[in-house]
């Protein structure tokens, strides 16, 4: 995890010296460095560089860096030119490189090579890098302009670690800036990429930078409440990096509050805890901090000696970025000891470092201040225009944080919105879908209804054939002789009465024939009555035989059978008669039994104008048929 940088000096407040012992920090829950080799092996290199990024390694003590580092060098392989840049990558997020001349030298060398070498994750970490140092420098509307080149590279590689660092950076510029709404979208941004990437630790370690957000903006309690998390897990962590930034950030927002004593108590322990791991830059800051808060006491001696002991520790280290709230703490320790004059040369000094790098929350401190030294000395008038540039400050400050706070609110709004429309969009996109599936179900089944309907038809149409069939069959056997397949008398009688209309209505003559099997009693006691019916089959085929299309042969009794001969004239019905007779009488029936033979006798009748009916004239066939019965057989008799 990135150590404190120069954006989070630049973010303190007022300080005084308190040198308190260093006392030792319990250690991490981490694992140890001991668990590596030191000759050249990658797998190992690119390990430990990850537990460190993670936080399962705690480095936050220079002398832990320097170790960390030297044994990355040793397990890097020695023609591994994008690991050598990956070191250097890691030294600058965790190493003092020195002066921040220095470290921005080293940042855009290591760019360059980034560069030549297609290394995109480099140029990102080199990016924030320089950003960094440029800040160091006391230059953040600058330095800003270098983090969003990196953050468009960022957002187009694929490590999503690299991508919260930016915007994380990103969101503590910002918020050095005053745009604390801007600033909170980012870490919050920064927050779910590290959430989706399954990075929990390196999320909460960047819940601090959201608290001073927060405290920028004047929101209080969002602040305390993001600062306990923040402060749990570095406990948690026992990073003691993480932990003294915590303790300077709850400072802070005491001292914000008017709550001076418990500021300087809690910057007590960020002392202890940063002096115990040679964290300078946390020492320093943290007196500056509590200069501030004892020059708000009245307490001058005290904040004078903290004062003196951040400023040599920030010469140290080349940060320039506390200059003016050193020359402002400065000018107020003199002119709480009456020494307004002497104060006002610091106080200029202060406002030539708020002109390079403007920050109106300490402006409206130096106005104040260098107001009471301008009223102590009789120039009332220069007093009254500072009150006047406090005032508007004050007002502007106020008129910011509520600006920031409606931001924070519309961002919340639009990112909510944004949510919203999301999830509107791809409850469309479902529904859709949805309609879509019903629309291909719809086709599939009206697909499966015609088929099924195709199929039904068939076997709709196959039942109506079997039935037709059966009908067919049954109307035939019900107007069919069973034994003889020869009309039987219900489709005779039926026939015979269309025949006599058909007659009637188109003045054709219609004859009628019917006749008797001769001494047929006979043929059944001779040769049984299978025999018999043998016959009677034979004999209706030999009738039909002879009979023309239009004829009908009909059985009406046991062996008496009928013949309709329709538009036929006496004479023709009496050849008819004739031949029926004849076939029947040469009938060969060996096969049945040796010398078998029968013969007919037939009665002719012929409609008559008057008749009834069918009836009249069958009537008067049958008394023909009876005669010739009378005249000796086989032969034919026509009507009276
Ligand atoms: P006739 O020349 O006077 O007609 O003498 P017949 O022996 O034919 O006398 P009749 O007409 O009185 O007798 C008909 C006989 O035909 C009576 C009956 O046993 C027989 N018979 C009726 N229907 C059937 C049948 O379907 N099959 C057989 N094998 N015999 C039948
Ligand atoms: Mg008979
Ligand atoms: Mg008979």
């Amino acid at each position: 995890m990135r150590l404190l940088g120069f954006t989070l000096l630049a973010m303190l407040g007022w300080c005084v010296a308190a040198d308190a012992p260093a006392q030792p920090v319990a250690p991490g829950p981490s694992s140890d460095l001991a668990a590596f080799g030191s000759s050249p092996d990658a797998g190992q290199f690119d390990r430990l560089i990850e537990q460190v990024e993670r936080g399962d390694l705690i480095v936050s003590g220079p002398q832990r860096v320097r170790e960390v580092v030297r044994r990355l060098d040793a397990l890097r392989p020695r023609d591994d030119a994008r690991r050598e840049l990956r070191l250097r990558g890691f030294r600058c997020d965790y190493d003092d490189l020195g002066q921040p001349a220095v470290g921005l030298a080293f940042a855009r060398a290591a760019m360059a090579d980034a560069v030549r070498l297609r290394d995109v994750g480099g140029q990102i970490r080199f990016g924030l890098c320089e950003a960094n140092y440029i800040d160091g420098s006391g230059q953040t509307s600058q330095s800003i302009t270098v983090v969003e080149s990196a953050l468009a590279l960022a957002r187009k590689h694929n490590d999503p670690r690299l991508l919260a660092q930016t915007l994380a950076h990103r969101g503590s510029l910002r918020s050095l800036l005053g745009q604390q709404a801007a600033a909170l979208t980012d870490f919050l941004e920064a927050q779910r990429v590290y959430a989706g990437a399954g990075l929990r630790k390196e999320a909460e370690a960047g819940l601090g930078d959201i608290a001073s957000a927060y405290r920028r903006m004047g929101d209080h309690a969002k602040a305390m409440e993001y600062l306990r998390q923040s402060m749990a897990f570095a406990e948690r962590q026992g990073d003691p990096g993480l932990q003294s930034v915590a303790l300077l950030q709850i400072a802070f927002l005491h001292q914000d509050l008017g709550r001076h004593d418990e500021a300087l108590e809690v910057l007590r322990r960020a002392i202890d805890v940063a002096a115990g791991q040679g964290l300078e830059y946390e020492v320093a800051a943290a007196h500056l901090a509590m200069a501030s808060a004892l020059v708000k006491k009245g307490d001058f001696s005290g904040a004078e000696t903290a004062l003196a002991t951040a400023r040599i520790s920030f010469e140290r280290l080349g940060d320039r970025s506390n200059e003016a709230m050193l020359q402002l703490l400065e000018g107020m320790v003199l002119a709480g000891r009456g020494d307004d004059a002497q104060a006002l040369d610091h106080y200029d000094r202060a406002t030539r470092a708020f002109d390079a790098d403007p920050n109106l929350r300490y402006q409206v401190d130096l106005y104040a201040a260098r107001a009471l030294s301008h009223e102590a000395l009789g120039d009332y008038r220069a007093a009254m225009d500072d009150l006047k540039l406090e005032r508007t400050g004050r007002r502007k400050l106020y008129d910011d944080a509520r600006t920031q706070q409606s931001l924070l609110l519309q961002y919340q709004f639009d990112t909510a919105r944004r949510d919203l429309e999301n999830a509107r969009l791809q409850a469309e996109r479902r529904s859709q879908q949805q309609r879509l599936e019903v629309v291909e179900r719809a086709n599939r089944w009206q697909l499966v209804a015609l088929t099924s309907s195709g199929l039904l038809m068939v076997l709709l149409l196959a039942l109506f054939l079997r039935q037709w069939r059966n009908m067919r069959q049954i109307n035939r056997l019900a107007l069919t002789d069973a034994l003889t397949g020869v009309a039987n008398r219900r489709r005779i009688e039926v026939a015979a009465e269309q025949a006599v209309t058909h007659a009637r209505s188109s003045s054709e003559p219609m004859a009628v024939i019917t006749f008797d099997l001769d001494w047929f009693k006979r043929i059944n006691d001779g040769h049984g009555h299978a025999g018999g019916d043998q016959v009677l089959v034979r004999v209706a085929r030999a009738c039909e035989a002879v009979l023309r299309q239009n004829d009908l042969l009909g059985r009406i009794g046991g062996e008496e059978f009928i013949v309709l001969l329709p538009n036929t004239s006496p004479d023709a019905a009496l050849l008819v008669a004739e031949r029926l007779r004849d076939s029947v009488h040469r009938l060969d029936l060996s096969d049945i039994a040796e010398n078998l033979g029968v013969t007919i006798s037939l009665g002719l009748a012929m409609l008559r104008t008057q008749d009834d009916g069918v009836h009249d004239v069958i009537d008067r066939a049958d008394a023909a048929l009876y005669r010739a019965k009378e005249a000796g057989r086989n032969r034919v008799a026509v009507e009276a």
